[in-house]
């Protein structure tokens, strides 16, 4: 099968839920509204990196390391994912966070809270962009196999994407089973492995459906780029080419990025509110809120039919909202 060669180690135990939304529905005025819920997953809290963690871990496992390495923001779900990943796995988890120590505040929220809670090492390479980090996260693996160590790095974008070829699989499943004629699905574009996973599954299930991917981080011909990329390794690795092009399936939307990654714009903070008014559902700022804000947008305009079926795919990371209050206070 697919994915014979690949280990991988299975963290999730069913499906994501499959969702109608009603009220954000007629709020929007489209009659047919799903919500893809990979919010709602049993360890964690949940979130898009627990379904490319299988792929991670189970490459970890296989090559027999006891240390799993993982770099991102004091903020970044990945770090928290990996995390409770580790803990359940039994494996030693190495947070590197490029920032300095938060010595003012003694009362953590939001994802610190959980890695602390989940018993993660904590280390600070300083304020340093991504680049630099992952310099300090290759000498810091290093000084860990000094001691005799066996560490992993997770992210690899490839692996990572395996988990939403996955996903896109999941999904088009539960449409047929549902009877479901899905027409458009949104999706935040960031760092490019979920989005790439997302779009080779959906290119290989050859429907005549359009994924809207809508930046949260990159412009459009960078991010394409990075996507590009991803598809041919991925497209290698699997030995297998879709047979619709990418050009066929994506929309790709830079207009609702605002003044770049984890900046709210005023409709992606008004989203937050709406699709919680309406549905009792949370979102954080960094990337769901922009994917519902462009669907807002989309539809007033009347640029998606009002009859054709949509699905928002909610990425998870709702533990961060607890750390963006301060873009809610005057509201
Ligand atoms: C990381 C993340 C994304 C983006 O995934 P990438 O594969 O890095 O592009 C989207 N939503 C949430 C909640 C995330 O944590």
């Amino acid at each position: 099968m697919l994915f014979d060669n690949f280990p991988r180690i299975k963290l999730m135990d069913c499906e994501t839920p499959l969702q109608r939304l009603y009220n954000y529905g007629s709020f929007t005025g489209l009659d047919t509204l799903y919500i893809k819920r990979d919010d709602f997953m049993e360890l964690g809290m949940g979130g898009n990196k627990i379904r490319s963690l299988e792929f991670w871990l189970g490459e970890a496992k296989k090559e027999g390391c006891d240390v799993v390495l993982v770099a991102g923001l004091p903020p970044s779900n990945l770090c928290r994912l990996t995390a409770a990943a580790c803990a359940r796995l039994s494996l030693e988890c190495h947070i590197i966070h490029n920032a300095s120590p938060d010595l003012h505040s003694s009362v953590k929220t939001g994802n610190p809270l959980l890695n602390s809670l989940l018993g993660a090492k904590i280390i600070y390479c300083g304020d340093v962009d991504e680049y630099k980090r992952h310099d300090f996260t290759v000498d810091y693996k290093k000084e860990l196999e000094k001691e005799g160590k066996k560490p992993y790095i997770v992210g690899d974008p490839v692996l990572g994407a395996m988990g939403y070829v996955c996903a896109a699989h999941e999904l088009v499943s539960q449409c047929e089973r549902e009877h479901i004629d899905l027409k458009h699905i949104f999706l935040s574009a960031s760092a490019g492995p979920t989005e790439t996973g997302f779009l080779f599954g959906l290119c290989m299930a050859a429907q005549n459906i359009k994924l809207h991917l809508v930046s949260v981080e990159y412009d459009r011909v960078f991010f394409l780029s990075i996507m590009e990329d991803i598809f041919t390794k991925l497209s290698q690795s699997l030995n297998v080419l879709p047979s619709l092009k990418p050009s066929d399936v994506i929309v790709f939307h830079d207009e609702y990025l605002g003044e770049g990654y984890g900046k709210p714009t005023s409709q992606s903070i008004q989203s937050v509110k709406n699709l919680a008014m309406n549905e009792g559902i949370f979102i954080e700022t960094t990337y769901n809120a922009k994917v519902f804000a462009a669907l807002e947008d989309l539809a007033f305009k009347g640029d998606i039919g009002k009859d054709e079926a949509v699905c928002i795919y909610h990425t998870g990371g709702t533990a961060a909202l607890f750390g963006q209050g301060e873009y809610f206070k005057q509201q």
